[in-house]
C-alpha cells in the first residue's frame, strides 16, 4: 500500500463513486466506501467486497465519521433532480451537514479532501460557456434549490475550513456525467432515454428538446477528479470537469433511438421548472493544470451504456 493509501469515498456505492472506487483499488489503494445506499446500491461495489483493501460501511454522512484517512472523496448526494427533490431537506443536510462532517473529519486526521461539486452552481447560466469565474444565476427558493445552493454552501464550509483551519481542500465543479451504473430509474436524461428506447416507450422530451447539455463519459470524469486530487496543495479549484462537446437534448433522443435501432416515439412533456437552457464547461483550468481532457466520444460512451443497460433489463 502506498504512504497516503488509506482513501474514504463517501456516496462509493453510486454511479460515480463506485467507479472511483475502482479505480483507487486498481492502483493499490486501501478504500473505505462509505454510503447509506440512498440512491447507491450494493451491487455497484459487490465486486469489490472480496478485495482485502476494500471495506464498505452503511453511514450517513450527516452523523459525524470517526475513521482515519489520508485522503477523502466528498461524493455522497444523490444526483438527479426526482431523487434531490424527493426529500429535499435531506439534499440540503446531506450536502451542508456532510461537508461539515467530512470538513471536520480531514481537520482532525489532517487529509485531503475532494468535494464533488456541480455546474448547478451556476445555475441557468447567463454566461456560455461557463468559467469557474461566473458566479451563478441559481434560484434560491426554488426546486432545484434544495441542491443548487446545497452545493453552493458546500463550497463556502470547504473554502472557509481551508482559509480559516488550513484544511487541505480541492473542488470538482463536474457537468453531466453519464455511464455504466447509472441507476434504471434515476430520471437523468441519458438513462431515462436509454431504458425507453431498449423497452420501446415513448422517448419523454422534456419542453422542446433545444436545451442543452455537455456529456462526459464516467471514466474521463473520474480520471479528471483523481488529477485534481493529485495536484499541488495550493491547487484548491474551483475547476471545472467535463466534456466541453455540447448537444440539444433532442439530438441526444435521436442519437439513442439511432444507436439502440429503437422503435420508440418522441413524447414531449412540460419544461421543468428551472431548467437550465444551456449548459457546457470551459475547461481551460483543468487542461493546463491537470494537463486532462476528455478523450470517450458521446457515440462511445452511449455504445458502452447501453451495452450496461441491455443486459441490466434482460
Ligand atoms: P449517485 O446518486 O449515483 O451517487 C450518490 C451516492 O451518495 C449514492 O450512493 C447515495 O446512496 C449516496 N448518498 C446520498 N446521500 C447520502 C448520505 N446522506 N450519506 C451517505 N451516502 C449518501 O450520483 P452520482 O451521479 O454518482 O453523483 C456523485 C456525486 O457527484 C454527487 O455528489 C453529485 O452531486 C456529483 N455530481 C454528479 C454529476 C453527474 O452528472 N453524475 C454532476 C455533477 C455533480
Ligand atoms: N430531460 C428530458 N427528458 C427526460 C429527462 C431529462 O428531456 O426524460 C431533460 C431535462 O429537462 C434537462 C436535460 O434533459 O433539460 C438534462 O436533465 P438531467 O436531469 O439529466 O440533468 P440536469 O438537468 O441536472 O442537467
Amino acid at each position: 500500500m502506498r504512504d497516503d493509501g488509506r482513501i474514504v469515498v463517501t456516496g462509493g456505492a453510486g454511479f460515480i463513486g463506485s467507479h472511483l472506487c475502482e479505480r483507487l483499488i486498481a492502483a493499490d489503494y486501501e478504500v473505505l466506501c462509505v454510503d447509506n445506499y440512498y440512491t447507491g446500491r450494493r451491487r455497484n461495489i459487490e465486486h469489490l467486497l472480496r478485495e482485502p483493501r476494500f471495506e464498505a460501511m452503511r453511514h450517513d454522512v450527516t452523523f459525524p465519521l470517526y475513521v482515519e484517512a489520508d485522503q477523502i472523496y466528498n461524493l455522497a448526494c444523490p444526483a438527479s433532480p426526482i431523487h434531490y427533490q424527493f426529500d429535499p431537506v435531506q439534499t440540503l443536510k446531506t450536502s451542508v451537514h456532510g461537508a461539515i462532517n467530512m470538513l471536520g473529519l480531514a481537520k482532525r486526521v489532517k487529509a485531503k479532501i475532494l468535494q464533488a461539486s456541480t455546474s448547478e452552481v451556476y445555475g441557468d447560466p447567463e454566461v456560455h460557456p461557463q468559467p469557474e469565474s461566473y458566479w451563478g444565476h441559481v434560484n434560491p427558493i426554488g426546486l432545484r434549490a434544495c441542491y443548487d445552493e446545497g452545493k453552493r454552501a458546500a463550497e463556502t464550509l470547504f473554502h472557509d475550513y481551508h482559509r480559516q483551519h488550513g484544511v487541505r481542500i480541492k473542488v470538482a465543479r463536474i457537468f453531466n456525467t453519464y455511464g455504466p451504473r447509472m441507476h434504471p430509474n434515476d430520471g437523468r436524461v441519458v438513462s431515462n432515454f436509454i431504458v425507453q428506447a431498449l423497452e420501446g416507450k415513448p422517448i419523454t422530451l422534456y419542453g422542446d428538446g433545444s436545451q442543452t447539455r455537455s456529456f462526459c463519459y464516467v471514466s474521463d470524469l473520474v480520471e479528471a477528479i483523481q488529477c485534481l486530487m493529485a495536484t499541488p496543495d495550493q491547487m484548491i479549484g474551483p475547476m471545472n470537469l467535463g466534456n466541453p462537446t455540447e448537444f440539444s437534448i433532442r439530438q441526444l433522443a435521436e442519437l439513442v433511438i439511432r444507436m439502440t435501432g429503437s422503435t420508440s416515439r418522441l413524447e414531449f412533456a412540460p419544461l421543468p421548472p428551472d431548467d437550465p437552457k444551456q449548459r457546457q464547461p470551459d475547461i481551460t483550468l483543468a487542461r493546463s493544470a491537470l494537463q486532462w481532457e476528455p478523450k470517450v466520444a458521446l457515440e462511445d460512451g452511449l455504445k458502452d451504456t447501453i451495452g450496461y443497460f441491455r443486459w441490466l433489463l434482460k
